[in-house]
């Protein structure tokens, strides 16, 4: 008989201890199915509640689980960076903790990947989330999609399937500050859509709002040069301006001189005023883009690991199905 093969399921979990239950309970369920080889990661991305206490009691209603343990909190990115080293599945699921991407859609991914897909992602049909942080979030993926010239699929997120292909591919890439959503598809293959009603999270978000803020320009600089673009733009746009109004003013300078234009009463300090404070919070703005940018070369060249592992543990019975 041919073994299945394996699926791995990484779960980052940030202060999450109010969800554990039900999501082991949902994950269990989803174990039951027979049609791969289930293994689940869960990495601890250094929670100051009792997550790591309540995952370890209840993770052994699954059929088989690694837990990591971060030596910190080094956020969801890298969180799920040191899930994915430490899956050891044909291929790799990504899935929040907080059960806002639905663990029972994994069957349909799987059964993509079983007919060829290298790369299932999950787009939302629709989004729980309301108010502001709602269109924060749509004005990202719209941003996104544009400055990155549709490198993922509009309203993806993290949650989907890779095959071993591309987590490998992933894993052997350099670069620290990742975005895994937009790199997993930027490395090509056979990728496929599934679609989905996005639920409103369960407990409070673990991303405040600064970190989400962040977040988003991550991955934009991460991806795209075009903000520093559009700083060329802008400066030339500004340029246009400021040359067409100089020439306007030198004209009327000369009709002034020549006796042909009355004589004005030298005014002038508003537009002063607001020409150099226009034009110096642009430059700052654009020395600040700029610095962004510099700043990720600095981070990048430091080398320092994504994360630090504090703790590496797994269930018992490693060969079991
Ligand atoms: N998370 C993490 N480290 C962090 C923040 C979040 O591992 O520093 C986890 C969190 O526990 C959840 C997932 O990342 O499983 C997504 O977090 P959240 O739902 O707060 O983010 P959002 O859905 O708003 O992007
Ligand atoms: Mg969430």
């Amino acid at each position: 008989m041919v073994t299945p093969r394996a699926v791995s399921i990484v779960v980052p979990l940030f202060n999450e201890e109010e969800n554990i239950v039900a999501l082991i309970g949902r994950l269990a369920a989803l174990a039951r199915l027979d049609v791969v080889r289930w293994e689940f990661v869960f990495v601890n991305d250094g929670s100051a509640d009792g997550t790591r206490a309540r995952l370890l009691a209840e993770a052994p209603k699954l059929p088989r689980w690694k837990f990591v343990q971060l030596s910190r909190n080094f956020g969801q990115q890298a969180a799920y960076r040191a899930g994915l080293d430490a899956a050891g599945g044909d291929a790799v699921i990504f899935l929040d903790a907080d059960m806002q991407d639905p663990p029972e859609l994994i069957p349909e991914m799987i059964g993509l990947w079983q007919r060829g897909a290298q790369l299932v992602t999950a787009c939302r049909k629709s989004r729980g989330e309301t108010g502001l942080r709602r269109v924060l979030f749509d004005t990202f993926h719209t941003v996104f999609f544009r400055v990155t010239h549709g490198v993922m699929p509009k309203d993806s997120g993290t949650f989907g399937l890779m095959d071993r292909v591309i987590a490998d591919q992933l894993r052997g890439m350099p670069e620290l500050s990742v975005f895994l959503p937009a790199l997993r598809c930027w490395v090509g293959f056979r990728q496929e859509v599934v679609w989905y009603d996005r639920a409103v999270r369960e407990g409070a978000p673990k991303q405040s709002f600064a970190k989400l803020c962040s977040y988003a320009w991550n991955g934009i600089t991460s991806f795209s040069t075009v903000p520093l673009k559009l700083i060329s733009l802008l400066g030339l746009v500004i340029s246009l301006i400021g040359f067409s109004y100089a020439a306007l003013l030198l004209f009327v300078r000369f009709l002034q001189w020549w006796g042909w234009f009355p004589s004005l009463i030298v005014q002038g300090f508003t537009t002063l005023a607001v020409a150099v404070l226009c034009l110096g919070g642009i430059q700052l703005l654009c020395l600040g883009i700029i610095g962004e940018y510099l700043g990720k070369v600095y981070t990048e060249v430091k080398r320092r690991p994504p994360y630090i592992v504090a703790e590496a543990l797994e269930s018992e019975n490693p060969h079991e199905s």
